[in-house]
């Protein structure tokens, strides 16, 4: 086969590796050896002549006569075409082969093929190609030594070559391997490896503008608190990182909401020092949140800047670090940064990650770049995309939170009443989180327009925002400072502090992602605060709502997420989608992905 032409095949197929190609299995196998007698309830072979045949309307029925066993058997077919007329030509001989019944007690084949080849076993490729394009392409490919190059081991190898050339490979009439119990293993290692390998190409590494290597113990002295051992670890990380030159760092720092993430990124400025450093916020709020705490903590010799939409602050051409919001982005004379940060990485749209992508990919020598997510991620999956961009994980927070975590329904309502009125008179407030702004029938829930009337009528102190509310920023400032109950959709800001809050009440909460929840159930108890996580559902019982309910760590709820991707409970689009794997399973997994990366380490020498 012509390279051009398996090029062709190989983007027809969506696949780009050896590997992608020697995973798509056959899905079934066409035994074409002759039989030796009439099995009825099996797929046959035999040699036969048409002896007659008789047509009527579309349908036509052909008397087959077996000349190696000396029986007849009979041929159905409910659509005969004109071809099908002019290929079983009375008198004719073919290698006939289907699915054997019994009619009547006579043995018949539905719709049977005349076979061009016979006498193997044929493997069936259910892809977008034809079947003898499939086979050519597995023909030239899947070989014995393009899989031990790729780097599997023979067992991985024989399990391959058994399932695509299955008489070559098994002893003669042996049945196809079943993909169950360590063949399935095999498969998600081999999957996993695949995956590994192929990530890993993609990263390419650039040299740094400079070597960021400040000393920090000044900084970590005179902070008020002890830094966690998760904080002290990711540091120690990001100075090794950013102490390099020949390697600008790409790392994504991933924790909790609370964890302390702010503190690792003032402590990757003071390292760049006046080298200069960017980050970035999605949201002014949590822009002037970051350049607060910057003020407050950072050493007085670095200059900090505020840079945002009509109100700035300091002169960021002369700054040291320079905090904002994409505003940056937009900046003619931003002035080059060794070290660019990102906050919250996972709330920006698509384009301004673009853009961001932009900001750290030109030139030659490329800054350090650290982003940061509150968005956990399992640590399997944090396993494999280490292969793309470095991964650091904070699993600790500064202070155990207390949040109790209850689902409720609609006969718990009274007492939902009593417990808010309760934390009202002490000077609390409450979030109500609702599915929709305006009334929905698709919706068993009340929509934020269906409910502010109660509460308002009830309650002083009520807010309503949402997310394509232009004023929320606003809203929730004003909130912060005099509010009581804020009623709002899921899309508001996760980034603003609420020291008050202590009760979050979540209304269809079966209708989100575990992973969403638990960003909402992040918002209450910021300041330790003792309080409250109420999921409010029309489900008699969900198991999925009950075990977020009993789980604190983030990293463990994205895996419940991903275990619960196929169960009952309706979870929010984005979430379900993006499963990339046929056996792999991240969610229990990590076992295969460790093997599979320490292969990968051990195999190939860079
Ligand atoms: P994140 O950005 O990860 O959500 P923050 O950086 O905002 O979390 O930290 C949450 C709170 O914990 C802040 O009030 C911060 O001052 C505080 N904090 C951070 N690190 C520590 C620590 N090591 N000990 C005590 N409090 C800490
Ligand atoms: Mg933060």
């Amino acid at each position: 086969m012509e390279e051009v032409e398996a090029k062709r095949l190989f983007q027809k197929l969506k696949i780009r590796t050896l590997l992608d190609l020697a995973l798509i299995l056959p899905s079934s196998y066409e035994d074409t050896r002759l039989a030796s007698r009439i099995e009825p309830g099996r797929v046959q072979t035999f040699e036969a002549q048409v002896e007659d045949r008789r047509i009527r309307g579309g349908r036509m029925q052909v008397r087959f006569f077996l000349p190696a066993l000396g029986r007849r058997i009979s041929g159905q077919f409910f659509k005969a075409t004109p071809y099908h007329q002019r290929l079983f030509e009375p008198g004719s001989r073919h290698i006939i082969h289907g699915k054997v019944s019994l009619f009547n007690g006579w043995p018949q084949i539905a719709q049977p093929r005349s076979l061009k080849e016979y006498g193997r076993i044929f493997p069936r490729y259910k892809t977008v190609l034809k079947e003898s394009q499939m086979r050519a392409l597995i023909e030239n490919y899947v070989t014995e030594r393009n899989l031990f190059a790729e780097g599997l081991q023979s067992e991985e190898v024989g399990l391959l070559m058994r399932l695509h050339f299955l008489e070559r490979y098994s002893e003669a009439g042996a049945p196809p391997p079943q993909i169950e119990g360590e063949v399935v293993g095999q498969l998600k290692f081999i999957e996993a490896y695949n995956h590994l390998r192929k990530l890993r190409s993609k990263r390419h590494d650039y040299p740094a503008l400079k070597a960021l290597n400040r000393p920090i113990e000044p900084f970590v002295e005179t902070l008020p608190f002890t830094l966690t051992p998760d904080q002290q670890k990711v540091i120690a990380e990001i100075q090794k990182d950013l102490s390099q030159k020949e390697k600008a760092a790409r790392r994504m720092i991933i924790g909790d909401v609370g964890s302390g993430k702010t503190m690792v990124i003032l402590a990757a400025a003071v390292m760049a020092g006046g080298d200069r450093s960017v980050l970035m916020a999605p949201t002014s709020i949590l822009a002037r949140q970051l350049y607060e705490e910057a003020c407050k903590y950072l050493p007085r010799e670095l200059k900090v800047a505020l840079v945002m939409q009509g109100n700035s602050e300091g002169d960021y051409r002369e700054a040291d670090f320079i905090i904002g919001t994409h505003a940056l982005l937009y900046l003619e004379d931003l002035p080059e940064a060794a070290l660019v940060m990102v906050d919250e990485q996972h709330r920006f749209g698509t384009k301004q990650r673009a853009l961001l992508e932009a900001l750290v990919s030109q030139g030659e020598r490329r800054p350090h770049y650290l982003q940061f997510s509150a968005t956990p991620i399992p640590r399997t999956q944090a396993m494999m995309e280490s292969e793309l961009i470095d991964v650091s994980l904070i699993t600790q927070t500064p202070f155990e939170k207390e949040i109790h975590s209850r689902v409720i329904g609609r006969s718990d309502f009274p007492e939902l009443l009593r417990h808010i009125e309760k934390e009202l008179e002490e000077d609390h407030q409450v979030l109500i989180v609702y599915p929709l702004v305006e009334e929905s029938e698709q919706i068993p829930y009340q929509s934020i327009d269906e409910a502010r009337g109660f509460w308002e009528k009830r309650y002083e102190g009520v807010y309503v925002t949402h997310g394509r509310d232009r004023n929320k920023e606003e809203i929730l400032l004003e909130f912060r400072e005099q509010g009581k109950i804020l009623l709002a959709t899921t899309v508001i800001e996760v980034g603003i502090s609420l020291p008050r809050l202590t009760t979050i009440v979540i209304v269809g909460a079966e209708r989100l992602g575990l992973a969403t929840l638990h960003q909402l159930r992040g918002r209450v108890g910021r300041n330790g605060l003792k309080s409250w996580c109420f999921l409010y559902t029309n489900l008699q019982s969900s198991e999925r709502l009950e075990k977020f309910c009993r789980t604190k760590s983030g990293f463990e709820i994205a895996r419940l997420d991903l275990a619960y991707r196929d169960s009952g409970d309706i979870v929010d689009g984005t979430i379900q989608s993006g499963q990339k794997f046929r056996w792999l399973d991240l969610a229990e997994d990590e076992e295969i992905v460790r093997r599979a990366k320490e292969r990968l380490n051990n195999g190939i020498t860079e």
